[in-house]
């Protein structure tokens, strides 16, 4: 930019006369030239001249340099146009090429193959810089080698690295858009304030946080939407969006999904002291400045931040006559597992906004007040109130052209401010990671630990990983630990909190206090690690922690042991079973193999093998011993020899030919199931309306698992409203995206009682039919368990996800196996409040809810004795086969992992729940007479 000196002078004489003649705001530059074309069209795609801001009213030509039109072929918020992800992609490489300012990184590749990139936009001198820049705040992060003396030098050097998201969740269209001009904005212009930001500060972004769900949404947009007008004739989105989850992509606190995780990893290398996450919702643009609940843990300066930044967005905007910017009363700080939270949790700012968005490209008629409406959305955003001093309009032509208008404006406001105050931010990073560390050594508690010798280390290894991968230091005590709490064999996990990220530790490890009944929480109220994977997880308020010699921990890695050696053919490997989830995995590695398992406890020489060991004969063909060491040692189980086969009762653990049946308008939770079932190799067919009405599913199927979805059996069963058109998802050639993970040619309409029947039919000629969660309501609501009613709670119960404890009432059930104790923690999943008459009760009910507020584990539950003495799982035989309904979620997101075992088991265990429910039945009746 050799022209650069010469257009910095003359702007400064353009600055001054503007002051003279009164402008207050000096958004661009005279001495640029500037797009006419793109003034006019932006004018005449926005709806009313308020909804446009002198930020962004204008965009500079630059020779040379190419903006998104001359790449796309048409201008950012042009009516109809969304853009593909490698579109957008070769945009930000082309920009990069031609301009010294801007930097295009590959951290990743999505589960479909796309390669997943951020982007940094800064002055020549940051972006030829970046990994000085980089360094800096990495000191800043990690604060412990520096005196604060030290600590200002750096922060005298640094730059704030200020990251954008947009994109996390497909259907909200307008934010991958913006930020393609936005960089181009911050590239080019010469106005006072963007030279401002881009001098001090340095500007990051993922173009699209899920690259896969972008695709296949624009893909529907062009196939189906591209025509709507309103409200009225809105088709929904397409049934999937990445490969697994919708939303959840923003829930997802452990990182399981491959794009989040590299993000993660990203964050953890570069520490951006503010993450901005652009979502789409509601009107016109709310700025969140983190209402409670909210998470005492974190720093307080964090709290005091938060409005710093709205409050100066909404002043900015409403000087420039933009309605409806507003501050409060939407989403709250209290579960750390939103995506953005990424940066609060590592001392940084998590920033979000919701722009009105109409899902696609298309100018329509919005009207807003819907006060009745259920859910986040309920009740008016168009009152005036403190946090809204110029509301949004009641009804209102929107265009993505407002909807750019209003977030890159809004963007530009936060990076002006920056700008204006990157010391500031910078010293607050540095002292939000310094309070961590000290926090650690002064109050409790001081720490965590997560003894050795559990019965099953896998669960261990599942919780030491997600710390690690969060940036929480591990360490491995090299001796005996002897804490005021209690004494831990050497090698116990230790988690100290005078570490940077020791508030992300006892935030993800400790029990769940919500502060205040009469509160509303966005998503979860709980999340405590430990009791989500029911692994043994000790608090202390012990100091002598913080002094305990360890070993850093880079990646737990559990060795499985194979012990003995079955001395002949007539021997038997027993692969003992403690707990792991991992065992499942084994019998599918062992697929052509004979397994059986154990149906009581026994002892193998010394050894104790809890019932639900798999016992393998040494006699089959192929190199046994081999199959064993390979399939236990990777796995981290625990394998021991026997010289006969044990003398214990047992039954065949054949795999079954399984089904998860999926709706085509609720995939999301169905998605997590099947990601469990993918991690843990168990072998499955997804299948959906058109395989259920087809019919005979047991000459198919001998196990069909109903994932939680759709909130009623009403919506399972009817599922989305027939259009007055076909909706198909299937492959084209115009339409790659579509006929991913499932075809139908009509993805509305739902099962009907068609399918009820199919499914009742299956139950009774002998398949097992598992509803999970709110799924349960089929069953009870449809009759296909006739004896069995599905209620609800009243309306004054509220448990947004609180841990509370079941009661397993038939401990010998194989559901149960790898579960030594009786009472369980579990997830409260909000699924039905079943009724099971008195006289079935003791044969069906296979597990309990306690209930009452003492059985609340961690998070909120108000109204707790509703569900007492509720059904959590019930087992109900149908015909010659049977339902059993979930009133929990056995599988929920990637957390509850404690649970897993009661659904894998459910599922290889399927032929023997028949075969042993009708003996113990007999028993039953014997024994109550
Ligand atoms: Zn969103």
């Amino acid at each position: 930019m050799t022209a650069n000196r010469a257009i910095r002078r003359s702007s400064a004489v353009a600055i001054a006369l503007l002051a003279l003649v009164g402008s207050l705001v000096v958004a661009q530059s005279p001495a640029q030239q500037q797009d006419e074309e793109f003034a006019r069209l932006v004018k005449e795609w926005t709806t009313r001249p308020e909804f446009l801001s002198p930020l962004v009213d204008h965009l500079p030509k630059v020779a040379g340099v190419p903006s998104p039109k001359d790449v796309l072929g048409h201008h950012i918020g042009a009516p109809k146009k969304l853009t593909y992800y490698g579109e957008a992609v070769n945009y930000y490489r082309a920009l990069a090429a031609k301009s010294p300012r801007v930097k295009v990184m590959t951290i990743g590749k999505t589960d479909e193959g796309r390669d997943y990139v951020v982007v940094a936009v800064g002055s020549e001198d940051s972006v030829r810089n970046l990994d000085q820049y980089r360094a800096y705040l990495a000191q800043l992060a990690d604060p412990r080698p520096l005196s604060d003396a030290q600590a200002r030098d750096v922060i005298a050097k640094a730059k704030p690295i200020y990251h954008l998201m947009g994109g996390l969740h497909s259907a909200e269209t307008g934010p991958p858009e913006m930020l393609m001009e936005l960089a181009y904005r911050l590239a080019t212009e010469d106005s006072p304030t963007i030279r401002q930001i881009r001098d001090n500060v340095i500007v990051t972004l993922t173009p699209v946080a899920e690259p896969d769900g972008r695709d296949r949404y624009v893909d529907w947009y062009y196939a189906y939407k591209v025509d709507e007008t309103g409200e009225e004739d809105n088709v929904g989105g397409p049934p999937f969006w990445g490969k697994y989850i919708l939303h959840d992509n923003n829930r997802d606190i452990n990182y399981s999904q491959v794009t989040m995780r590299a993000l993660l990893d990203w964050y953890l290398q570069w520490h951006p002291p503010i993450v901005h996450d652009l979502h789409e919702s509601v009107p016109f643009m709310y700025t969140f400045s983190g209402q409670a609940p909210q998470n005492p843990t974190l720093d307080p300066i964090l709290y005091g931040e938060l409005p710093w930044f709205s409050n100066f967005e909404m002043a900015q905007m409403t000087k420039y006559g933009m309605p409806g910017v507003w501050t409060h009363a939407f989403v709250d700080m209290w579960s750390p597992g939103y995506y953005g939270f990424m940066a609060s949790n590592h001392n940084g700012l998590l920033r979000m906004y919701e722009t009105f968005g109409n899902g696609g490209a298309n100018t329509m008629k919005r009207r807003i007040d819907r006060g009745g409406e259920e859910g986040p959305m309920r009740g008016s955003q168009t009152t005036r109130e403190w946090y809204r001093p110029l509301p949004p309009y009641t009804e209102v032509d929107w265009s993505i052209r407002n909807n750019t208008n209003y977030m890159e404006t809004g963007v530009l406001s936060a990076l002006q401010l920056t700008a204006a105050f990157p010391k500031v931010v910078l010293e607050n990073f540095y002292l939000k990671s310094r309070h961590s560390i000290d926090s650690g050594k002064t109050e409790a508690p001081y720490g965590y630990v997560v003894p050795a010798g559990q019965p099953d280390m896998t669960r261990v290894a599942f919780l030491i990983n997600i710390l690690r991968l969060q940036g929480i230091e591990v360490g491995r005590a090299t001796t005996e630990v002897k804490l005021q709490e209690g004494t831990f064999p050497a090698g116990s996990f230790i988690v100290k909190r005078d570490q940077p990220y020791g508030r992300l530790a006892k935030i993800l490890l400790e029990k769940q206090n919500f502060p205040d009944p009469n509160l509303r929480t966005y998503d979860d109220s709980a999340w405590t690690m430990g009791l989500m994977t029911h692994t043994e997880v000790k608090e202390t308020a012990d100091k002598a922690i913080l002094q305990v010699p360890v070993e850093s921990v880079s990646e737990l890695k559990i060795a499985g042991t194979v012990t003995g050696d079955p001395a002949g053919s007539g021997g038997s490997w027993v692969i003992l079973d403690n707990g792991s989830a991992n065992l499942t995995t084994l019998r599918y590695r062992l697929k052509d193999l004979k397994v059986q398992a154990a149906e009581k406890a026994f002892k193998v020489g010394a050894t104790e093998a809890p019932a639900g060991s798999l016992i393998v004969a040494a006699g089959q063909s192929g190199d046994v011993a081999a199959r064993i060491k390979a399939a236990v040692e990777p796995l981290g189980l625990s394998a021991v020899a026997a010289g006969q086969l044990p003398d214990v009762r047992m039954h065949e653990v054949k795999v079954p030919r399984l089904a998860v049946y999926s709706t085509w308008g609720s995939t999301q939770e169905v998605g997590w199931v099947r990601y469990g079932f993918d991690k843990y190799e168990v072998a499955y067919d997804l299948i959906y309306k058109e395989r259920v009405k087809q019919g005979r599913l047991h000459d198919s199927y001998d196990v069909i698992v109903v994932p939680n979805q759709g909130g009623s059996g009403k919506r399972i069963v009817f599922d989305i409203e027939p259009k007055k058109k076909p909706l198909a998802y299937k492959t084209s050639d115009r339409f790659k995206s579509f006929g991913m993970y499932g075809e139908s040619d009509d993805i509305t309409g739902g099962m009907g009682l068609a399918g009820v029947e199919e499914l009742q039919k299956f139950a009774e000629s002998g398949g097992v039919l598992l509803t999970l969660g709110t799924a349960s309501y089929l069953p009870a609501e449809f009759g296909i368990t006739r004896r069995i009613d599905a209620g609800r709670p009243s309306p004054q119960f509220y448990a947004p996800g609180p841990i509370v404890e079941a009661e397993i009432l038939q401990p010998e059930n194989p559901i149960f196996y790898g579960y030594s104790k009786k009472t369980i923690p579990v997830r409260y999943a909000n699924g039905p409040l079943l009724r099971v008459p008195e006289e079935d009760r003791g044969r069906q009910v296979i597990m309990q809810f306690p209930g009452g507020d003492k059985a609340v584990l961690s998070g909120l539950m108000k109204g707790a004795s509703e569900i007492q003495r509720r059904p959590a799982i019930v087992d109900v035989p149908t015909g010659s086969g049977r339902v059993i309904l979930f009133a929990t979620n056995p599988c929920y997101r990637w957390q509850n992992l404690g649970e897993f075992r009661m659904l894998f088991n459910a599922v290889l265990h399927y032929s023997q729940l028949t075969a042993r429910a009708a003996t113990s039945n007999e028993q039953r009746v014997t024994s109550n007479e």
